[in-house]
């Protein structure tokens, strides 16, 4: 079986418009499984029991495609003006149209080109799909570290970006390795989140609390009231405060536009009944939550009176 050429891949994932790529050797990676395996034990999963299964496919993608010999992950960054100084907030990935078709559609056009070249290759896109970490591996080929915001952090676009992989069953003829943490010692994002979700694990490395997290009880929980020590800080959808503190986000390039409606349509949202809100948010990330969840947490900050210091909402203009 011939070598991919490593830099011929990346040209042509830049030619589909992702902003970068980066290739690992498909292998297991049994330090990913220990940070899981303590996550899991102490329960900061909360209901995302699918977390629980096929822990061990999600660190090895042998599991999951026994043919996998290289991962080909590409980021799509996000990075959008501010984007408004009212509440309710929702985060910037819901403001944009859902990622998951976007970055998948991206990278069949990029299977699809590197068979022009090399026809015999077999691949299968991931974007947050199956048990597959598409996070750990766009560690694993050099595009980032693991911030303390559990995020992927890249040294251009910080952390508004989609994480995409293909994972391939041919090698190629050079990987990527990791890129050292350069978080050193900032905690902005640490201190910023107002649940004090950020974590470290006994191993040293940025741990998740995601029942303390805005953007589970947002959008993962189904609970019938969100926990009143949970302080969503305007936000009713996702949560973007632990990344707007970021450095690496205050110098990404802006990468995606706004539409000029948005903040007409957040509005809409507040008073919108069931139809209502299902049509305004049709192919958007809003669809993945009930009207009902919607509701729930319209109503918890409706309890917690907040006072937005964001600037104004800007043009749309890159
Ligand atoms: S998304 Fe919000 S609640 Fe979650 S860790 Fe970041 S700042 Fe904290
Ligand atoms: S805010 Fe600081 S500590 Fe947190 S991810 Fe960014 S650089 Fe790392």
């Amino acid at each position: 079986m011939p070598p991919i050429e490593a830099d011929l891949v990346k040209r042509l994932a830049a030619q589909v418009g992702f902003h970068a790529c980066g290739i690992a050797e498909a292998r297991s990676l049994p330090d990913y499984l220990d940070d899981l395996n303590y996550w899991l034990s102490h329960n900061y999963h909360g209901d995302m029991s699918y977390m629980q299964r096929n822990a061990d496919k999600r660190s090895n993608p042998l599991q999951l495609l026994p043919q996998a010999r290289s991962v080909i992950s590409v980021l799509l960054a996000y990075k959008t003006p501010p984007l408004h100084s009212g509440v309710p907030k929702i985060a910037r990935f819901a403001c944009l149209p859902d990622y998951h078709d976007e970055v998948k559609q991206r990278l069949f056009r990029l299977a699809d080109l590197l068979k022009e070249h090399y026809p015999e290759i077999k691949g299968r896109p991931f974007c947050d799909t199956a048990p597959h970490s598409d996070k750990l591996w766009a560690q694993q080929a050099g595009l980032g570290w693991i911030g303390r915001n559990s995020l992927l952090v890249n040294p251009t676009y910080g952390t508004f970006h989609n994480i995409g992989s293909l994972v391939i069953d041919h090698p190629t003829d050079h990987y990527d390795t990791p890129i050292s943490n350069h978080c050193d010692d900032c905690h902005r994002c640490q201190e910023a989140c107002p649940n004090k979700a950020l974590a470290t694990s006994p191993n040293g490395h940025p741990c998740l609390i995601a029942t303390r997290c805005n953007a589970y009880h947002t959008i993962e929980s189904h609970a019938k009231a969100l926990p009143d020590d949970i302080h969503l800080r305007g936000y009713v959808y996702g949560c973007d405060i632990c990344q707007d503190a970021c450095p690496y986000n205050a110098t990404a390039p802006l990468s995606a536009k706004l539409s000029e409606d948005i903040a007409e349509k957040i509005k809409l949202l507040v008073d919108a009944d069931e139809e209502t809100f299902i049509h305004l948010t049709r192919n958007t990330p809003l669809q993945r939550i009930s009207y009902s969840q919607w509701r729930r947490n319209l109503a918890h900050l409706n309890r917690q009176p907040y006072k937005p210091s964001t600037p104004p909402l800007p043009s749309s203009s890159e």
